[in-house]
């Protein structure tokens, strides 16, 4: 299956709601054949981009583009996008096959097209068995199944995905995140797919889109955002659990020294960064090691909690003696908790951001997103 353009172009597209952006000024080109995943906190903006793509919702700003051709102008019938949502939202008197064949008929194409196409419709997503049934007889993930069917058969030239799999138990969306990508790579449909979960974003898209408060905080492929979040909200999205605000006593380069907090640790600048400034440590908990003995990058801690997870301990500590600030890490160690420990940081894993004026303090916000 081919696009039927080159690129998808959102050039300062916008919305707002009684007065307040919903989303702000989106530039965003998206290439034929690109899986782009909008990931980002409850109410960042995500599902009004995707249904102001859809057609769904007007703009309020901005206009859409397809190569050359105005689209933002036109109802949603006639983008010829394909639709998958949350709630599957079949047909629940009609077979599988109905259900597929559908949208076909509405075309008012042969009876021998519709079938051949629903057939090969409901065989790539693995349906065969199923085809007769109705929704009801079938697990979530196989009525998600129809649902992506119905969509593809259509052969849009973007197929749209507002949070397909949150209604799923947790290894269905495993089975189903491995479907949609086998699906994505078979056909090379250009998708547009809407998260909150960085894990099915990463692991899914060419390309990710981190949305805070409406307004683009980084574009970038799995690898850039996974290695260098543009700032420390995106950092905070992107599994950096540990945020510690301290202050700048030395910038030397890349290379710079915080402290706050009782501690003294060397960092990576990922900003501008001054002598004084109040900044943000960010540090994954997969990077935090126990260590034995005195060094560099030390900090003493007592664990508090501690839950097991096969291979490994995910460990809550507070620095200090225990009354200090929650720290979270991973270990193979068995850890109990009152036990005292130093742990350490590589310089290079300890990633510094400015605060910026009306930055919320990092706890609050990791509150906000869990
Ligand atoms: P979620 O993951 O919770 O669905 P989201 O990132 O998709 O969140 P949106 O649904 O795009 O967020 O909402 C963005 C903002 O716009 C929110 O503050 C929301 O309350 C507001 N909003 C969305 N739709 C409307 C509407 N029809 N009327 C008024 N405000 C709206």
């Amino acid at each position: 299956m081919t696009s039927e353009f080159r690129e998808l172009r959102l050039d300062g597209v916008g919305r707002r709601f009684s007065g307040k952006d919903a989303l702000a000024d989106l530039d965003l080109t998206i290439r034929a054949g690109e899986f782009i995943a909008l990931l980002g906190p409850s109410g960042c903006g995500k599902s009004t981009a995707l249904n102001c793509l859809a057609g769904l919702l007007p703009l309020t700003s901005g206009s859409i583009w397809q190569d050359e051709k105005r689209i933002d102008v036109l109802p949603p019938e006639k983008r010829g996008f394909g639709m998958v949502f949350q709630n599957y939202a079949l047909f629940p008197h009609m077979s599988v096959r109905r259900n597929v064949a559908f949208g076909l008929q509405m075309r008012k194409l042969s009876k021998a097209e519709v079938a051949r196409r629903t057939e090969e419709a409901i065989r790539l997503v693995q349906l065969e068995e199923h085809a007769a049934k109705l929704p009801g007889q079938l697990s979530g993930g196989q009525q998600q199944r129809v649902a992506i069917a119905r969509a593809v058969v259509l052969e849009p030239s973007l197929v749209l995905m507002d949070e397909p799999l949150s209604n799923l138990d947790a290894k269905l969306r495993l089975e189903m995140r491995t479907e949609i990508r086998r699906l994505h790579q078979s056909l090379g449909l250009t998708t547009v797919y809407v998260t909150h979960d960085q894990e099915e974003a990463l692991s899914l898209a060419d390309r990710l889109v981190v949305l805070r408060a409406g307004r683009v905080q980084q574009v970038g492929t799995p690898e850039e955002l996974h290695a260098t979040p543009a700032n420390w909200h995106v950092a905070d999205f992107m599994g950096f659990r540990n945020m510690i605000e301290m202050t700048v006593a030395r910038v030397s380069g890349d290379e710079v020294v915080l402290e706050g907090e009782g501690l003294r640790l060397v960092g990576t600048a990922m900003g501008s960064i001054s002598t004084g400034a109040t900044v943000v440590a960010a540090v994954r908990p997969e990077d935090v090691r126990v260590v034995e003995g005195e060094g560099d990058n030390r900090i003493p801690a007592t664990v508090d909690v501690v839950e097991y997870q096969g291979r490994e301990l995910a460990v809550e500590a507070r620095t200090g003696t225990g009354s200090g600030r929650a720290l979270h890490l991973r270990t193979d160690q068995r850890l109990a908790p009152e036990d005292r420990v130093s742990l350490a940081v590589e310089p290079q894993r300890l990633l510094v951001y400015p605060k910026e004026a009306g930055d919320p303090a990092p706890t609050e916000l990791a509150e906000v997103t869990g």
